[in-house]
């Protein structure tokens, strides 16, 4: 693992400016603790009041439509309207990919961006 990650304890709040609005903005350490757990690679471009607004324009643009999964029957959101029935939440459809990509893997093969 050669790779050099930043300590927790080296995060310090930062002072951002929002691409949106040019104004300045607080990222905090907490923040960044939760964007570096979470494997996060883009930065924040925006300060929270127009990273909300940019979320509901995507919204907007890309309604949610109420599924049914396939594999656990539960309730979901998906960002497309449902073509067919084999729709699956999420959750499924991450454990999915994950099954197909350890199926390629046992092959030998490599695993498709
Ligand atoms: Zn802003
Ligand atoms: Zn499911």
């Amino acid at each position: 693992m050669g790779k050099s990650k930043i300590k927790e304890s080296q995060l310090e709040d930062k002072l951002l400016m929002c691409k949106d609005c040019g104004e300045k903005y607080v990222w905090t350490a907490g923040e960044q603790k939760f964007f570096l757990d979470k494997g996060l690679q883009n930065i924040p471009k925006r300060c929270k009041v127009c990273t909300a607004k940019y979320k509901d324009k995507l919204r907007e643009k890309h309604p949610l439509f109420w599924v049914k999964c396939k594999s656990c029957k539960k309730k979901a959101e998906v960002p497309f309207e449902p073509k067919s029935d084999d729709v699956y939440c999420e959750e499924c459809f991450n454990k999915k990919i994950a099954q197909r990509n350890e199926a390629i893997l046992k092959l030998g093969e490599n695993i498709p961006e």
